[in-house]
């Protein structure tokens, strides 16, 4: 049995980030891997402006005026105003350039205004005062995001701040996806004697797409040779990625791993974790092709910890480390297998993991019900008070 450290390593080491990019709009980036770094081709702010509604002058002329100010000109965003008459303040408001000739803002709940229009003030204001610089957020030439980061909505966000309007991604990657077993039904049929709903297909699906990938929903494989092997061959030409699920342990009605082994290469491992022990991996062609377990929490599982870290490095990005977290356990854990445990949990309002009362690697409510897996090391027992490691499912999307 291999680790999971190893089984990753392994995995990891035996794909490469496609190649091939091409430009999109902002509004379609999210999700994608940058194919290029971003450099701002201008300052944030790109022009001093005013950090309040309130009055722009000279710092030193507003805090020695015997007399109330005059306010000579009135400036909203959007609309700069003159140079600033020498001896007056200027109006302005929240995001509107600073007049030239002025040098701070003083907020307009520390001034009085007399009924003639003009100004005092209650507070003395210093020189800069309440003006956010320009460049003081970013200057032109400054990097803004890193080749291979996976673009999130506030990049975007600052992508659109400088004025760029298409970013260069990483083509996506394309993924087929099978469930396999005859007695496997869709949701909308109605089952017969012995059968069940395929519920890892959709669950893949959704996991795959959320990572931004092009998915292939290729349907489910029969428990039978010659049309597994077509239907993976099939798909091969057309992906970077097969996926499957099931058909991967050592019953004779398994035939993922013989159809792979027919059209290139398999490796089959057993890897020490529960649930997940089977896994395989290989090549058919130009694609490469993972097999998960059956059982709908060892797929879920598996897909987490070895399939995702090795898409995200085959979408060309960076594979950041796993959130953990250590906390005190909730719960005793007195007979640890001797694999690696994932058990579905949560952190209670103590800040204590706890754990699903359901276990078994056939109940996907334990996953639905949970909010992250808590690691027990191999034949580890855990008592209340211990410390565990819990990793959140929100560091998994
Ligand atoms: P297998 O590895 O094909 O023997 O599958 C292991 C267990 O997982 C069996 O109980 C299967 O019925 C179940 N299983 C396999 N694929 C799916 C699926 N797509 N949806 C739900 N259960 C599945
Ligand atoms: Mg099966």
């Amino acid at each position: 049995m291999k680790t999971l450290e190893e089984a990753l390593d392994h995995l990891l080491e035996s794909v490469s980030p496609v190649t091939g990019s091409e430009s999109i709009g902002l509004r379609a980036a999210l999700g994608r891997v940058l194919a290029n770094e971003v450099v701002s081709p201008l300052d944030v702010p790109s022009y001093d402006n005013s950090q309040m509604d309130g009055y722009a002058g000279v710092a030193v002329e507003m805090n020695n005026a015997l007399e109330p100010l005059v306010v000579s000109q009135r400036i909203a965003a959007g609309h700069p105003g003159v140079a600033l008459t020498p001896g007056t303040v200027a109006r302005i408001f929240t995001g509107a350039p600073i007049p030239l000739g002025a040098n701070a803002v003083v907020m307009q709940e520390q001034v009085q205004l007399h009924d003639d229009g003009r100004i005092q003030l209650l507070a003395p204001v210093a020189p800069g005062q309440n003006i956010r610089p320009r460049a003081g957020d970013l200057a032109a030439g400054q990097r803004l995001l890193k080749a291979g980061h996976r673009l999130q909505a506030a990049d975007l966000g600052l992508a659109a701040s400088v004025g760029i309007a298409e970013l260069e991604v990483i083509r996506r990657l394309k993924v087929s996806v099978f469930s396999s077993g005859d007695e496997l039904r869709q949701p909308g049929d109605s089952l017969g004697p012995g059968q069940i709903y395929d519920s890892n297909r959709p669950m893949i699906v959704g996991l795959v797409q959320s990572l931004g990938c092009e998915v292939f929903d290729m349907g489910c494989l029969p428990d039978q040779f010659d049309r597994t092997r077509d239907r993976l061959h099939e798909a091969s030409e057309r992906s970077d990625l097969v996926l499957t699920c099931g058909g991967v342990s050592v019953g004779e009605e398994d035939h993922i791993k013989a159809a792979i082994s027919a059209l290139g290469r398999l490796d089959l491992w057993k890897i020490a974790i529960k649930p997940g022990k089977p896994f395989a991996a290989g090549q058919i062609g130009r694609a490469v092709f993972m097999g998960m377990p059956g059982n709908p929490v060892a797929a879920w599982v598996t897909f987490m910890l070895l399939v995702r870290p090795a898409i995200l490095k085959m979408m060309g990005g960076q594979s950041p480390a796993l959130i953990t977290k250590a906390v005190p356990s909730g719960f005793d854990w007195p007979k640890p297998d001797a694999r690696q445990e994932y058990l579905r949990g949560w952190i209670d309002a103590q800040g204590c993991a706890q754990i699903h009362d359901r276990q078994n690697s056939g109940v996907l409510s334990s996953v639905t019900q949970s909010e992250g897996l808590i690691e027990i090391p191999a034949s580890t027992p855990v008592r209340v008070g211990q410390t565990v490691c819990f990793i959140p499912y929100t560091s998994f999307y």
